[in-house]
């Protein structure tokens, strides 16, 4: 499609949200009354920054007030198919016919084709990353799904072998999990396995991780970026140059303090809207950072296209693919006031997320073993991934410092 066009269809498509949302999801209806609009007044996608943003915590806090979804979805919870819950909790609505567009994008760009075999090595519980949007998407592609989920490596890679599995969907870091699975069970990556393409997201994606990860399997990966809340927002196409916006979103880049739209080039918060009827979510902001950039791809696609995700707008990070939020840190501390000062490092070695909990200790009595115990216990429980503890002398922690100090670099 033509610049042009383009964005008269995306317009189009928003009028049409707007108005659908506006009269069916009452939280977008308050959206809209509290800055005193009505739906005609959103025509452009200009007009959107006349709108509040809507952020994850806003969800959280809205769903709270009216269970479960706060008012963003405009359909009754009868009619819906599932009910998915990602961390927060955040419960989100899972249509009865699945048609949202980005993911199948992403694949398709990526060069899944009809008749490709695929491992979905995404968690498929709980969150509707793995069962609603890749399987469904996979489907859509009329490639077959091996729902294996996350974890079990070592039958993963007897999977793989067995089936002559031609595709991976999942995480980075689990595919070299399962490369150096594999190399330990003996087995040529290339002569063994039949990996040719790859769909990864939910991680950062560094570059000597792609080639390593290529090379040993003589495979190409190609990287997607989302939320769970909203779906696909960006896609690598076979050139890698960029993550083009798929065709069913709207996506801003804004300055973070004013919302307003910034232009091309210039780097700002990721906010998108989607079209979806069941779960309508206008000017939703992702806390993710990025720039535009419009210059012509050579694979042809005229949409614009994420440059690449820079970091967050808050210290939220992502962890193994997990978010962490400062909020959890500070859970964690309170439950021992055995602690005086915190923080939460995150680190990353041959390619593999760390989080290490310093800690400097209340008094001069020394910290026990059983205690750092319960309180690595206590990190698996609340952020639902392993922490190791530190114990560092008083005055370690600088004064202002960071509750999550993430220290991981992306070459
Ligand atoms: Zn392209």
């Amino acid at each position: 499609m033509p610049r042009r066009i383009r964005i008269e269809y995306l317009q189009t498509n928003l009028k049409r949200i707007i108005q659908h949302a506006y009269r069916h999801a009452p939280a977008i209806k308050n959206k809209l009354d509290s800055v005193g609009l009505k739906p005609k007044d959103i025509q452009k996608i200009k007009d959107l920054e006349k709108l509040p943003i809507t952020k994850k915590t806003d969800l959280i806090d809205l769903q709270k007030k009216d269970p479960p979804f706060g008012g963003f979805t405009s359909v009754p919870v009868h009619e819906l198919r599932r009910i998915y819950v990602s961390p927060g909790p955040i419960y989100e609505p899972g249509e009865m016919d699945y048609d949202e567009l980005g993911w199948a994008q992403a694949m398709f760009a990526a060069g899944f084709r009809p008749g490709d075999i695929a491992i979905n090595t995404f968690s498929y519980h709980m969150v509707p990353f793995a069962l609603n949007m890749v399987d469904n998407s996979l489907c859509r592609l009329k490639c077959l799904t091996i729902p294996t989920g996350v974890g079990n490596t070592e039958q993963q890679v007897h999977i793989l072998k067995n089936l002559k599995a031609t595709a991976f969907c999942g995480t980075p870091s689990f595919l070299l999990s399962i490369a150096e699975k594999a190399e330990e069970m003996g087995l040529n990556l290339k002569k063994d396995l039949n990996l040719q393409i790859g769909f990864v997201a939910a991680e950062m994606l560094p570059e000597s991780l792609r080639s390593n990860l290529e090379d040993k399997f003589g495979m190409i990966i190609r990287q997607s970026y989302g939320t769970a809340d909203i779906g696909c927002l960006g896609y690598e196409c076979r050139e890698k140059n960029g993550m083009h916006i798929p065709d069913d979103k709207i996506v801003e880049i804004v300055d973070p303090e004013t919302g307003k739209q910034l232009s091309f080039e210039r780097p700002g918060e990721i906010v998108a809207t989607t079209f979806s009827k069941v779960y309508p979510l206008i000017r939703f902001g992702t806390g993710d950072l990025s720039l535009l950039t419009g210059a012509p791809c050579p694979c042809g696609r005229t949409s614009p296209r994420l440059v690449k995700i820079l970091g967050r707008v808050d210290q939220t990070t992502k962890v193994r693919g997990l978010f962490v939020h400062p909020r959890q840190v500070d859970e964690i501390a309170s439950r021992y006031p055995q602690i005086s000062k915190y923080q939460l490092v995150v680190t990353r070695k041959q390619h593999k997320d760390e989080m290490t909990f310093r800690i400097e200790p209340k008094g001069d009595a020394p910290p026990g073993e059983r205690l750092t115990e319960k309180i690595e216990r206590t990190i698996r429980d609340v952020i639902e991934l392993r922490g190791n503890v530190q114990w560092v002398d008083p005055g370690t922690i600088p004064e202002g410092a960071r509750t999550i100090e993430d220290q991981r670099t992306w070459e």
